[in-house]
């Protein structure tokens, strides 16, 4: 909205009730910020403090604007990405998480709202009189914890990711009647690309993604590889960038959405794909682009998930820093991924237990993070062992046990936060019966290698694989990123094929 006249104040949602001005707008000013871009619900109110005329900008036009006029595009950007960048540092109107802050519930709801960029307050009942003000006025039993009380004053008991994102209305209901021209499983590097370079060349695309945005990128503390970084970026920092402008260009998100099947394509006849939800919803779209990367390995160990989410963890980024600050903390990995976390917490915990399966560092991991982990006084490196159990109760992990592998030789040492970057494995089960087929590994087969004459066609007419996900990929965000801005251009080949064989 655009003020022509009068004054519009800007308020933000408080726990005790009564509502805190951000800003009040005078003529000139425009209100808005990331939310209006995707047509999401506004996340502050405003009102006309005295009698205003306002230009109202429907999230179509806004994009349509900010394409047409770059230069003013790129003032308007900006300032809504700054505007969201305050709400996230205030946590004004996200979500309240009422818990205790160690929680495994908490953390998980947490990194959820974190890494999908929305904000949100989180509140400790046993340190904050808020909270236990809100527990006392609700009768939440302390059992029970955590709470959500969404902005609309709905309250969830310990949501699911998927019923919280309903609530705050970060995702909608899939129209079932919709023929997208791209439906992109996958929301990490190379599913943002496919949406940036589809949606900024008139494509209609729906990214699904079943967790956040950013994907294993998204859990790099730094990348330095990437082209044009010098100084390296956050990952989270990349992929949030990728995120914003798929929607500047129209692309629609469906985040958090599990695409758990691909309908097999009827009497031998590619009908329009069909993908199935978790959450009972159907995606049709003339093609489809599988881009959903790789799933973290996780160690074979009976009680690992009791404290996934709380002492376990598979990121490194500055929620689970502030966990473990001071710490002595526990890493397992001897590839790039577990250089990048190992340099990266290195600052912010006591000491590092480097564990390591291999003989040497240097057999996985590139020189420079080497160099820079042998330089690091609190890393001691353990290499030759394997982590052989977990100790702990009630989610929040006691000790690390880990086995020298040449004689079996255990150490067992009080470890609260534990670190796992071992790898990552194919994640396409969803894709039995849906006539693509795979590698030995499950990775999916394209080109040549699926009888297709397009590198990056599937065994199936429509049906295109980019990123990790893909069966001799290269696994790196550029070659993910390189492989979502190619997948358009053939994807602009096949649609206008089907297109003339339907006229025809
Ligand atoms: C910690 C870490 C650090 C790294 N650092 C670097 C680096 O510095 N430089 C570099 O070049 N590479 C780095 N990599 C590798 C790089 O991140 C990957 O190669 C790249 O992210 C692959 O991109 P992708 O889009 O193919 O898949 P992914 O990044 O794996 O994204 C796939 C997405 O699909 C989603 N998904 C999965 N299944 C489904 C489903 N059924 N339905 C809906 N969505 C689904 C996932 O939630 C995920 O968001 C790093 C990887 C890790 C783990």
């Amino acid at each position: 909205m655009i003020v022509l006249s009068g004054r519009v104040e800007v308020t933000q949602h408080t726990v005790a009730g009564d509502p805190l001005p951000i800003i009040t707008h005078e003529p000139g000013a425009f209100l808005g910020e990331l939310a209006q871009l995707s047509g999401r619900p506004s996340l502050v109110d405003a009102h006309a403090v005295e009698p205003s005329n306002v230009l109202v900008l429907a999230p179509n036009r806004l994009r349509a604007l900010l394409i047409a006029e770059a230069e003013l595009g790129e003032r308007i950007m900006r300032a809504l990405i700054l505007r969201r960048v305050a709400l996230l540092e205030s946590g004004a109107g996200g979500p309240i998480i009422v818990g205790p802050a160690s929680n495994g519930d908490v953390l998980r709801l947490q990194g959820f709202l974190g890494r999908n960029g929305h904000p949100y307050l989180s509140l400790d009942p046993d340190t904050d009189p808020d909270a236990k003000a809100l527990v006392e006025r609700f009768h939440f039993d302390p059992g029970q914890l955590p709470m959500v009380v969404c902005p609309s004053g709905q309250m969830l008991h310990n949501p699911g990711e998927f019923q919280l994102a309903r609530c705050i209305g970060l995702v909608g209901p899939i129209d079932p009647q919709r023929i997208y021209d791209v439906a992109v499983v996958g929301a990490g590097p190379a599913g943002l690309a496919t949406a940036v370079y589809g949606g900024s060349e008139g494509l209609s695309v729906l990214v699904l993604d079943s967790r956040a945005f950013g994907g294993q990128a998204g859990a790099s503390s730094r990348i330095e590889n990437y082209l044009g970084f010098p100084t390296g970026i956050t990952g989270m920092a990349l992929m949030a960038r990728a995120y914003n402008q798929a929607q500047k260009f129209g692309v629609e998100m469906a985040i958090p959405d599990d695409v758990i099947g691909l309908e097999p394509a009827r009497d031998g006849v590619d009908a329009v794909p069909a993908l199935r939800l978790s959450s009972a919803e159907t995606v049709r779209a003339r093609a489809v682009v599988i881009a959903n990367g790789a799933r973290y390995r996780r160690l074979t160990l009976p009680n690992l998930d009791a404290f996934e989410g709380s002492s376990v963890h598979y990121w490194a980024s500055p929620l689970e820093a502030k966990l473990c600050a001071g710490q002595e903390i526990a890493l397992v990995g001897g590839g790039n991924s577990a250089g990048q976390a190992v340099v990266y917490l290195a600052s912010k915990v006591a000491k590092i237990w480097l564990l390591v399966r291999g003989a040497s560092l240097r057999a996985g991991m590139s020189r420079y993070l080497v160099d820079r982990i042998e330089g690091l006084p609190n890393v001691e490196i353990v290499t030759g062992v394997e982590v052989s159990a977990l100790e702990g109760s009630n989610g929040s992990l006691s000790a690390v046990r880990w086995r020298r592998r040449s004689d079996k030789a255990e150490t067992s040492w009080p470890i609260r936060h534990l670190f796992l970057f071992i790898g990552a494995d194919a994640n396409t089960r969803w894709l039995s019966g849906s006539g693509v087929t795979l590698d030995g590994k499950g990775f999916v087969l394209t080109g040549r290698e699926a009888d297709m004459t397009g590198p990056l066609e599937t065994s199936r007419r429509g049906v295109f694989a980019v990123g990790d996900v893909r069966s001799g990929s290269t696994k790196r965000v550029a070659a993910a990123v390189g492989e979502g801005a190619q997948v358009v251009a053939a994807l602009h080949a096949f649609l206008a094929r089907a297109e003339r064989e339907t006229v025809s």
